[in-house]
């Protein structure tokens, strides 16, 4: 579904990647592992179209992402890629169920039709009687959710996250994890996870390993994790 071919990345001097190719399948739960600075976050920037590689492509089913004028890319990015970070980056003004439906208006839905959207995946994910609240009322595990119900909004292609329970206690951290591997049960989602937790890494369908701007190898899983 995405196809990554020798990318090649560099900051001023500094090569951070060198001829990274992998193939993203559908459906998958792919993490990214390896030491600090090896690049992991750039390769997910890059395949998240925002940050452009020196060399190399990016292939979503046949759309080669990298050579796509910046007047498309925006559209692109909003319709096919959900996001979710470390920290989940809710806006403080807006409540649960704004902040999920805001992409969904971004990328052309009537109010009421991406409040209804938004309404749904938070039912989905069992936050319905916090839709009101706003991020300050809600409990960390909460907000980290409702950025993973921000992320699908557009149903995306995939959903990209990078230390996504980097903030959060253990408990909510299992529940964050059996959450993404609930949506690829029941809505097929894939999902693309750089992370440092190796519990999440070792349940992953594949365990890319990264040092030093390259794939060390790519570790495939035989998964059981079905909640
Ligand atoms: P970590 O696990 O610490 O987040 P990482 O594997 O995700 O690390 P990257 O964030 O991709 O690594 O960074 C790889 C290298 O590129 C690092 O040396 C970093 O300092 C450098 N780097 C990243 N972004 C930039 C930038 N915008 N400008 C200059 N250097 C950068």
């Amino acid at each position: 579904m995405i196809s990554i071919r020798d990318i090649s990345k560099s900051y001023g001097s500094l090569k951070v990647l060198h001829g990274i190719s992998l193939d993203i399948n559908r459906g998958e739960v792919l993490s990214i592992v390896g030491p600090s600075g090896a690049g992991k976050t750039t390769l997910l920037q890059i395949v998240g179209t925002l940050e452009r590689p020196d060399s190399g492509s990016v292939v979503f089913d046949s759309e080669d992402v990298v050579r796509m004028k910046e007047s498309r890319l925006a559209a692109f990015r909003c319709r096919s890629i959900g996001f979710v970070f470390q920290f989940h980056q809710l806006l403080p003004e807006f409540t649960m169920q704004e902040n999920v439906a805001i992409p969904a208006m971004i990328a052309g839905m009537s109010h009421y039709k991406a409040m209804e959207r938004a309404g749904e995946l938070i039912k989905y994910l069992g936050l319905y009687d916090r839709r009101t609240h706003k991020p300050s009322a809600l409990s960390g595990g909460e907000c980290q959710r409702a950025a993973v119900a921000r992320a699908l909004v557009n149903s995306p292609a995939v959903v990209l996250a990078d230390e996504p329970s980097g903030s959060l206690d253990s408990r909510n951290r299992d529940e964050l994890h059996r959450l993404f591997f609930q949506l690829r049960r029941d809505m097929g989602q894939t999902f693309v996870i750089v992370t440092h937790d190796e519990h999440l890494a070792s349940t992953c369908d594949r365990i890319v390993h990264m040092s030093d701007g390259r794939i060390q190898n790519i570790e495939q899983r035989i998964n059981t994790t079905t909640v």
